[in-house]
């Protein structure tokens, strides 16, 4: 659970916009709250795992010699409506600003693959700066957002930088990062890579919904994945990571405007890095579209895609917020329909 304490809020902030973030709907009080503080609270998660302070990375070996380590950047806490789409599509933010139930606690996995052509991270997951005064009010509108409707429980240690170095993987020497996308539980470590290429959504960058732009690095200059044609069941386009032909960018629009997956081929399994796509395959296998999603549309589009490929090969589907993603990474289960 998180260690940074916090100061109570201003109840100044307090406007229209506290509306859509859920301030004034008395969901939490206007706060912006940590793991612990958020215990004091009727609706609000409990913590997740009261004395231990990380839960330690899973490393996978593949015959093919490419490595896949999970690591869990720490917890994170949404309303149930933010979790999965209820009432009036066009009302889900306020859906969400007025829900009083939590979600369990809920991980934030990141990937990295050590793959023979270099190492590569998909997403960089939370830092612990998250629950830090001020962090999200540099963009004051998405912080409300943030203050309101998400707990994080994230420490120091739990940060990808840290939890890297501790695998004896220097982080400087990741030569690519792919962001699913950019809200903050799966951006909050792009610093910790200054030597690395980074690809983000074309259509995220530089700002979209949940988007805090301000905490991108300094001299931030990420490349946008370009999709050709491809052989990827119900993919008719991806990007290319490597020469070898067994990495790709695959476009998973929906949950942002521009949200992409990466796809592992390893023989004749698929790995596949979901980020947001869907919150577990679950929510895959049943098509339940997410209530924090850009457009509905694309969202399901996406899911359905990601069927096809499932139902046409072994496919290991790994969610950023899945609990039991990790399982099936080690146990290299695909899922089945
Ligand atoms: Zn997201």
């Amino acid at each position: 659970m998180s260690q940074d304490t916090q100061s109570p809020s201003q109840p100044s902030r307090r406007s229209f916009l506290s509306l859509i973030a859920g301030a004034s709907l008395g969901a939490v009080g206007g706060g912006f709250v940590t793991s612990q503080a958020a215990q004091t609270q009727s609706n609000a998660p409990k913590a997740p795992v009261p004395n231990i302070v990380q839960v330690p990375p899973v490393t996978v070996d593949l015959a093919s010699g490419v490595k896949i380590h999970a690591i869990q950047t720490g917890f994170v806490a949404v309303k149930q409506a933010h979790r999965q789409l209820v009432g009036l599509e066009a009302a889900r933010l306020l859906s969400i600003a007025a829900d009083t139930r939590w979600t369990d606690w809920m991980p934030i996995n990141t990937w990295v693959i050590e793959h023979p052509q270099g190492i590569i991270v998909v997403d960089t997951g939370e830092t612990s700066q998250i629950n830090s005064p001020g962090y999200v009010d540099c963009d004051p509108v998405t912080g409300l957002v943030y203050r309101n409707n998400l707990r994080f429980a994230v420490t120091p240690q739990d940060q990808i930088d840290a939890q890297l170095r501790a695998l004896d993987i220097d982080p400087t020497s990741v030569g690519t990062v792919v962001q699913t996308h950019l809200h903050s539980d799966h951006m909050g470590g792009l610093s910790a890579f200054p030597g690395a290429e980074f690809f983000v959504p074309e259509a995220d960058y530089p700002a979209g919904m949940g988007v805090l732009s301000c905490h991108f690095p300094t001299r931030f200059t990420p490349r946008f994945a370009q999709f050709t044609s491809s052989d990827i069941p119900g993919f008719a386009q991806a990007h290319a990571l490597m020469s070898d032909g067994d990495l790709f960018i695959i476009p998973t629009p929906g949950h942002s405007m521009g949200h992409q997956s990466v796809l592992l081929r390893d023989g004749t399994r698929n790995y596949v890095f979901a980020g947001d796509a869907t919150f577990d395959d679950v929510q895959l296998r049943n098509v339940v579209i997410g209530g924090i999603v850009a457009d509905v549309g694309m969202a399901r589009a996406s899911i359905q895609t990601l069927q096809t490929l499932v139902r046409e090969q072994p496919t290991v589907y790994l969610p950023t917020h899945d609990p039991d993603s990790r399982r099936r990474l080690q146990q290299a289960e695909a899922t089945l329909l």
